[in-house]
């Protein structure tokens, strides 16, 4: 029996891609099996998230939280058409280079949805000149920002994830970040903590005398369902200044991904 778990958070429901993802980011949280088993069927989560959808109240999915949708972008496409079915909004996580068929069906999968429901995204970057170093095997953050423009020119807002904020990355490159995500079109920006286990084992790429100065605490994981237990890394005056960066530059800058596809759901809503 696979354990797929949900759980209903600020009315949401992040449902599982359920393949390992190849992309390899250092700092990925998912490859213990800690927010969920590394390998399951598409047809077992949709079979699991109905039963679920009959037991609770929610109004918005959050898809691809364990692994990227688009890196195996046929099976990333085939479960949405299914979740469709479920009526909700849905928002999808990625760092994928998005274009061609992939989306034109993900136009299709908007224009299914109906007026009354929203398609957002949320483009993951951590850093600009640093990715081939800490997402190596991951799309550009170019090639990312061409999915932002290709998925605003077929209506889908997209936000730009900037979590982890990793602290040995240098302010510069955030500032190229947040230039890049603006020109590209971009909704806004989620920023976002560092996560470590127990084991140190998503920040061991960062120096220790720089994650030695970063605030941390224990927290039980609140969007997860299967609630693992970590230390948060977050330095809130830096987070602050590139807030404080991000919107002298015109963009907005949400503190949680819920808050961000409330405002496209906000921006519906008569
Ligand atoms: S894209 Fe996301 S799931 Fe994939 S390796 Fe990077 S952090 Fe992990």
């Amino acid at each position: 029996m696979v354990d797929i778990q949900f759980k209903v958070e600020k009315g949401r429901v992040l449902v599982p891609v359920g393949l390992p993802c190849p992309f390899g980011c250092k700092y990925c949280y998912t490859r213990n099996g800690e927010v969920g088993p590394a390998r399951v069927k598409p047809d077992e989560v949709l079979v699991h998230l109905r039963k679920f959808a009959t037991q609770h109240e929610f109004t918005t999915i959050q898809f691809g939280y364990d692994s990227d949708p688009f890196a195996f972008p046929e099976r990333g496409i085939a479960m949405l058409q299914c979740l469709i079915e479920l009526g909700k909004h849905i928002n999808f996580s990625t760092k994928a280079c998005i274009e061609g068929t992939v989306l034109d069906a993900l136009g299709e999968i908007r224009h299914k949805l109906g007026k009354h429901l929203t398609l957002s995204a949320l483009v993951s970057l951590s850093c600009w000149e640093s990715a081939p170093i800490v997402e190596p095997h991951t799309p550009t953050p170019a090639e990312r920002m061409r999915t932002v423009n290709n998925l605003k020119r077929i209506g889908i807002p997209a936000f730009i994830a900037v979590r982890p904020l990793l602290p040995h990355i240098a302010e510069a490159e955030y500032e190229h970040l947040i230039d890049g995500a603006l020109r590209a079109g971009c909704d806004g920006f989620i920023l976002g903590p560092l996560y470590a286990d127990e084991k140190g084992r998503f920040v061991k790429f960062i120096p220790a005398e720089i994650l030695r100065n970063v605030p941390g605490r224990k927290v039980v994981v609140p969007w997860s369902a299967h609630a693992p237990v970590w230390t948060r890394y977050e330095d809130e005056t830096r987070m602050q200044r590139i807030m404080v960066l991000a919107e002298a530059k015109g963009g907005h800058v949400f503190w949680s991904s819920a808050d961000a596809v409330q405002s496209v759901v906000d921006a519906i809503t008569p």
